[in-house]
């Protein structure tokens, strides 16, 4: 059993320790944990530092929570060493917003995962805020991923986080999407990531989300294998113990479906490979 999707409290919107998420992980016979807290890369100093004002919702410092994190993380991987493989990632935030900044966070030696996400686009909302009744969803989706395509492009982490997240949202407010459309351009996504040697992964919250189903769904997994994917992550993206490992066994199944054979970890940023 592996997780490599989680977050503790030293992401904003978590709850557990890093040491309840071990001890957890450890209780659940778990060989491998990735703990990937968010850094948002266009929140990442302080609210004085972008002259923003506060609005209730978006929170900001990921330096100091990256380093809290770093430190946390190396700490259990000592005490935890002969119990569990813990890999010390980040969920990498909007990197096309300033790829220079980012590049300087992931060069720190003890990151051995990162995983880039898109969670808002230049001059909008972080997609958990949007009101989706007031705003025009295909010209969002289609910006999304004209800008995730860039992030491909970059391509400076381990594996492309979520794919579809942004449904997550709009499925919240019982909007149903075509995909469709995006399809041309997430080829191009999947080609980017399969050229540079970059992945994708299997985020399993959508499915204890109205949504009902992994980010992204099996045709994406099955696009991405039918051109060339070899690495691929899986993360259930807990943010409590008690989501810990969530969906992981039906993402492997999906996995396996899609042709599959083995799915990856990293360490100091080289893919492992588990056979599945
Ligand atoms: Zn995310
Ligand atoms: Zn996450």
């Amino acid at each position: 059993m592996i997780d490599c999707h989680t977050h503790t409290c030293n992401s904003p919107d978590a709850e557990n320790t890093v040491s309840e998420l071990c001890e957890q992980a450890i209780a659940l016979g778990l060989d491998v944990l990735a703990i990937t807290e968010h850094c948002e890369v266009n929140r990442f100093y302080s609210i004085e530092y972008y002259n923003a004002t506060p609005n209730g919702y978006d929170t900001y410092n990921f330096d100091l929570s990256f380093e809290k994190s770093m430190q946390d993380n190396t700490k259990a991987q000592q005490k935890y060493h002969n119990r569990l493989n813990l890999i010390s990632g980040i969920e990498l935030g909007q990197a096309t917003h300033d790829f220079e900044l980012a590049e300087k966070i992931i060069s720190d030696e003890r990151l051995d995962f990162v995983i880039g996400s898109m969670h808002q686009l230049p001059n909008h909302d972080d997609f958990a805020f949007i009101n989706y009744n007031e705003v025009d969803i295909p010209s969002l989706l289609s910006e999304n991923y004209f800008e995730v395509l860039k992030l491909c492009r970059w391509g400076k982490f381990d594996v492309l986080g979520h794919l579809t997240y942004t449904l997550r949202y709009i499925g919240n407010y019982g909007i149903t999407v075509d995909m469709k459309s995006y399809d041309e351009i997430i080829v191009e996504c999947f080609k980017a990531l399969i050229n540079s040697g970059k992945g994708i992964e299997i985020n399993s919250s959508g499915l204890r989300q109205t949504y009902g189903k992994t980010f992204p769904d099996f045709n994406y997994i099955k696009l991405y294998k039918d051109l060339g994917g070899e690495i691929l992550t899986v993360g259930s993206d807990s943010h409590s113990i008690h989501d810990l490992t969530k969906g992981i066994p039906e993402g492997i199944e999906l996995a396996k479906l899609a042709g599959f054979k083995y799915v990856c970890y990293f360490k100091k940023r080289k893919p492992y490979f588990i056979k599945i």
